[in-house]
């Protein structure tokens, strides 16, 4: 089966995101017309575009943007090479990201787009040119101060600093040097911010210490699963284990594998950047997906793809917490097992916002012509992310709701006060 009929079976990830985003607004009784706005994408585009493959031949490829909204800043959002990416998805990485940054309070609307392909599939000289090509194609639809994108699932510094290279050789040469902040997670060499790379797994660890502080849990001690062993993955478990804490199995797209004694995250890492998966990593045994999920551990990192936990897959957790490094890893019925089984969750909006607030680092070092020392951008990320953790939390306490719902809660507040000052045109 392929992935798209795959997808089809399992249902709309957009109804979910609408699922989860009437439940927090009717909570804090939105206004009716900002809910109305709020359901809805701004703008959609959808390109095809023609590139020429290392054989000579053409392929035609499918790309897009989606504009969730811009009230409270630029839209910003990543962009994903994968089989699955198709408007649905789209659309919810787009809502995602909105809420997103207004939870963590930073001045950025949301947008997600990505190309449906097998990057696996092309030559770096091919990627390249379909990255060319897709930026040529998105035309003034990205800008500065209009539409960032930025890394997600399959693209990376590299294929960001292509955007950048191909965007700026669209605009006048004199206003070259002031546009490089239109897209982030850039290499440094090329306008990019130290600690940007690592910044969703910090952010996500961030969180986890958060969490570790209000439950009296000794990370130390702690043991973890992770799904997903790209960016967000790897630089997680890294940073798990500098706090002493244990892997015990991951699951990538070409296996799982499992070690009581520990995986070294490090070790993983450099395996992985050779053999482009976990598939037969020395002294690991490997496993089932059932068996992984069943895995007793403290922590479960999903850092994949969307609806990963649900009805379904929820009951067999044996963890004490679920930190979404990923989007939209669970969907509602999945969220209501957790919260029967008495899992907590840090929500992906909440967990996996710190690539974005560090990806707002760049562009004010971009705009201002600066470069911060890796102690300040850590330092900036953990505050804002520890504050909008405590923000969430007491909403969560105070009103006796799910983490989801209170995290949205904050984010909607944000949006809806700004809609209420702003009032609709004309
Ligand atoms: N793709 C990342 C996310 O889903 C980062 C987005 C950004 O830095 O703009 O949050």
């Amino acid at each position: 089966m392929n992935v798209q009929t795959a997808k089809k079976l399992k249902g709309s990830v957009y109804e979910n995101v609408l699922r989860q985003f009437d439940r927090a607004a009717d909570l804090i009784k939105l206004d009716d017309g900002v809910r109305k706005i709020l359901r809805t994408t701004k703008n959609e585009i959808i390109v095809h575009f023609p590139v020429r493959m290392d054989d000579g031949r053409v392929e035609v490829f499918t790309g897009y943007r989606v504009q969730h909204n811009d009230i409270l800043g630029p839209f910003k959002g990543g962009l994903r090479f994968h089989p699955a990416v198709d408007i649905d998805e789209v659309r919810s990485l787009a809502t995602w990201m909105t809420w997103k940054s207004a939870i963590v309070n930073i001045p950025f609307g949301g947008a997600k787009g990505g190309i449906q392909m097998d990057p696996s599939k092309y030559s770096i000289k091919e990627i390249e040119r379909i990255t060319r090509r897709f930026t040529f194609a998105l035309g003034f639809n990205i800008g500065p101060e209009y539409d960032i994108p930025a890394p997600d699932v399959n693209t990376n510094p590299q294929i960001m600093a292509w955007i950048l290279d191909t965007y700026l050789s669209t605009v006048a040469p004199g206003d070259r040097q002031r546009s490089t902040h239109v897209v982030t997670g850039k290499p440094l060499e090329s306008g990019g911010s130290i600690g940007r790379d690592k910044a969703t797994g910090q952010g996500v660890v961030f969180c986890i210490e958060e969490w570790a502080k209000e439950k009296n849990f000794d990370l130390s001690k702690a043991t973890y699963i992770v799904q997903g062993f790209g960016n967000v993955g790897s630089w997680t478990a890294k940073l798990l284990k500098r706090l002493g804490a244990k892997l015990l199995a991951v699951e990538d797209v070409t296996g799982i594998i499992h070690d009581p004694k520990g995986i070294d995250p490090e070790v993983l890492a450099e395996f992985v950047a050779e053999k482009k998966g976990i598939r037969g990593f020395p002294g690991a045994k490997e496993i089932d997906h059932d068996t992984f999920l069943q895995t007793e551990a403290d922590i479960f990192i999903p850092a994949a793809l969307e609806n990963q936990i649900t009805a379904e897959t929820a009951p067999k957790l044996k963890v004490k917490l679920v930190a979404e490094g990923a989007n939209g890893p669970t969907d509602t019925d999945g969220d209501a097992v957790l919260q029967e089984k008495k899992i907590d969750v840090i929500p992906d909006v909440l967990c996996n916002s710190g690539g974005v607030i560090v990806s707002y680092f760049e562009w004010l070092q971009n705009k201002r012509s600066e470069f911060w020392e890796l102690e300040e951008v850590d330092y900036k990320l953990r505050k804002k992310i520890t504050t909008a953790y405590q923000k969430v939390a007491d909403v969560r306490n105070t009103l006796k709701t799910d983490p989801r719902t209170a995290a949205l809660m904050v984010g909607l507040l944000n949006l809806d006060k700004s809609y209420k000052l702003r009032g609709i045109y004309p």
